[in-house]
């Protein structure tokens, strides 16, 4: 089964997406997380892609998805995957549908996590992540037992440069004009299924596995 989760930045793609990899089994390709790995290892791609990142805006598609397919070509993605922050533009949308058909293979349900603008500023002002298991926190509504660092793994949390007020803008910006165009391009493939993301965390990840379910909900 191959997932794509939707949603703007702070919507809750990469918590979800965690659980349900784990629910179904299938791993979790997050390409916000590819990139930050390259460019902590300052390879040529992370080096490529820091500019991008830096000011908020999108990674080239064709770099993009030469890293994802890449990535899914190795064997722990035979049996499907959960795509996280990927495709992002309809370009990247066409490319992964091409190279799954060569497959014989498709993208099977794209889950839609809705919420509102306010909230997501919210959300992404007061956000920490596990520098070890990337597992989010928040300075409000979910704060970390020992301050700074993970409850899961006892990592060292930080909070990402691109979180910035200015940058967190543009994101949201880049994700109205590039992003939801997806929307359609998914509704018209009977594909799109939407969840509400305002609600907690198990909420929201019920609503997800239920839309995954055999004959499970479609816009
Ligand atoms: P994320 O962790 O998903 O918020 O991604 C962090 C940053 O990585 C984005 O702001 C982009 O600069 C870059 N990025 C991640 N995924 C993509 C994508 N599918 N297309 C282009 N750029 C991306």
């Amino acid at each position: 089964m191959n997932i794509v989760l939707l949603g703007a930045p702070g919507a809750g793609k990469g918590t979800q997406a965690a659980i349900v990899s784990q629910r179904l089994g299938l791993p979790h390709i997050a390409s916000g997380d590819l990139f930050r790995q390259a460019l902590e290892e300052k390879s040529e791609l992370g080096l490529l892609a820091k500019s991008y990142m830096e000011k908020g805006a999108l990674v080239p598609d064709e770099i993009t998805v030469q890293m994802i397919l890449q990535r899914i070509s190795a064997s722990d993605c035979d049996s499907g995957c959960i795509f996280d922050g990927f495709p992002r533009t309809v370009g990247q949308a066409e490319a992964l549908g091409k190279a799954l058909t060569d497959q014989g293979k498709a993208i099977d349900k794209v889950i839609y996590i809705k919420v509102a603008e306010g909230e997501l500023l919210k959300r992404l002002s007061g956000r920490w992540l596990c520098r070890k298991c990337q597992t989010p926190y928040h300075t409000v509504s979910s704060p970390p037992r020992v301050p700074g660092k993970c409850d899961k793994c006892g990592g060292d949390l930080y909070q990402r440069p691109d979180d910035t007020e200015e940058t967190v803008k543009e994101r949201l910006k880049v994700y109205f004009a590039q992003t939801t165009p997806l929307l359609d391009y998914y509704r018209r493939e009977n594909k799109l299924a939407e969840v509400n993301g305002k609600l907690g965390i198990e909420a929201v990840a019920e609503q997800i596995i239920n839309a995954l379910e055999p004959g499970g909900r479609i816009e």
